[in-house]
């Protein structure tokens, strides 16, 4: 199909990539988020081998790379602080690098810049007020009083989306997966280039950002989902590391800044039945929200918005296209929820402990597969 107007809802990693994907098929493009800031939350984020891949797809590879710090390997480092291994990771580019450390902040920059010079139109602060399909596209009325008339609409409005409340509002809610994660930026010391992985009960990694960047991220048990005033969180921060490892409990009094943690719980859902209906479609989070253990969900998303330009392009209507799309990604989404959540259900103990090393190497496998 050709001169589709397409709507995305929401401004994130997936509905930016996918007005990039669909920008450079001809599509026109218009984007709503909801927040009026259009803020970034969170810190940095680990993109794999396969997200690099995608990325170079969409022709801003150059732009990503300079925006992060790439590297080829991954430190593994036993619970006293000592070096276990120096595991390479697969490049699946001949040209680029394995993996990428990224501020949130600079991926969003790099994506909305690209976006909007692929000609998508973005308009923040307002959302869906209601969605009617008629014989030949969906009528939207926003909650800024205005209207609009598209072939199809995107939900990529994350794990609390309302797009899929609309679709499907029967369906589970996101779970909370019995963990947080906390965040924390720091000066990069030079021996930290690569992902930096400390083995323990607690879980803990560095991630090199930029040349001068890099940030931790510890991951706790939180039976209950306790809530943690933001006054005090610094404080808090550093007792969950009491018992880290030398270089860890260091690096830990430097946390001092309650309004530098970035406190998160982990929350997942997978959705098992269709992700459209009529002429709307989910992607990203949308659909299938992991917890973090494998670093994929950003990655799954940007892979949504290849597969979803390219399925577009080829089919006859917009369900053979939603069908096709769903048929490609479902499997591979799956994988990664599922086997993420496996990894936290052991180390909470809500399940058999999984071998951390080797579910990552199976997923180097998997994620390596064309998409
Ligand atoms: C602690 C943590 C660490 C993570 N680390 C990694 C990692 O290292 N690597 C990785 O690949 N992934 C990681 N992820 C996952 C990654 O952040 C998500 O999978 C990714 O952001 C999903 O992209 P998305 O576009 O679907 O949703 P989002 O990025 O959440 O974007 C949704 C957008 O929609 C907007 N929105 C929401 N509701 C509406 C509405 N009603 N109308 C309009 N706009 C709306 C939001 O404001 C937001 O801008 C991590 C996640 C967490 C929680």
């Amino acid at each position: 199909m050709q001169n589709l107007s397409i709507l995305i809802v929401g401004g994130g990693i997936g509905g930016l990539t996918s007005a990039i994907a669909l920008g450079q098929k001809g599509y026109s493009v218009e984007i709503i988020e909801k927040d009026p800031e259009w803020s970034v939350y969170g810190v940095g984020i680990i993109q794999q081998s396969n997200v690099i891949r995608a990325v170079a797809q969409l022709g801003i590879i150059d732009d990503y790379l300079e925006a992060g710090f790439p590297f080829d390997r991954l430190d593994i480092y036993l619970p006293n602080g000592d070096l276990a291994a120096k595991i390479p990771a697969p490049r699946l580019t001949d040209k680029y690098p394995a993996q990428l450390g990224i501020s949130r902040r600079a991926l969003q920059k790099v994506l909305a810049d690209r976006a909007v010079a692929e000609g998508a139109n973005v308009r923040l602060g307002l959302v869906v007020q209601t969605l009617q399909e008629d014989g030949n596209g969906v009528a939207v009325e926003f909650s800024d009083g205005s209207n609009g008339h598209y072939d199809l609409v995107i939900g990529a409005d994350g794990v609390y989306s309302q797009m899929r409340e609309m679709l499907f509002p029967d369906v589970e809610k996101p779970k909370f997966a019995g963990q947080s994660v906390w965040r924390y930026n720091f000066k990069r010391p030079p021996e930290v280039d690569a992902l930096s992985v400390f083995e323990g009960p607690i879980g803990t990694g560095l991630v090199p950002l930029s040349d001068e960047l890099m940030y931790m991220y510890v991951t706790t048990p939180e039976p209950g989902n306790p809530k943690y005033p933001r006054k005090g969180l610094a404080q808090v921060m550093r007792e969950k590391l009491n018992a880290a490892p030398p270089f860890i409990a260091e690096l830990a009094q430097q946390i001092t800044d309650d309004e530098g943690v970035v406190y998160k719980p982990l929350e997942w859902l997978l959705l098992r039945g269709d992700w459209h209906k009529g002429r709307v479609v989910l992607i990203g989070d949308a659909s299938h929200a992991t917890t973090p253990h494998l670093g994929q969900g950003a990655g799954m998303a940007i892979e949504d918005s290849l597969v979803l330009a390219e399925e577009l392009i080829l089919a006859d209507s917009v369900k053979e296209a939603f069908v096709a799309f769903q048929k490609r990604r479902f499997e591979r989404c799956c994988y990664i929820v599922e086997s993420s959540v496996a990894i936290c259900d052991g180390q909470i103990g809500e399940g058999p402990l999984v071998n951390v090393a080797e579910a990552t190497a199976d997923m180097f496998k998997v994620i390596a597969e064309p998409i």
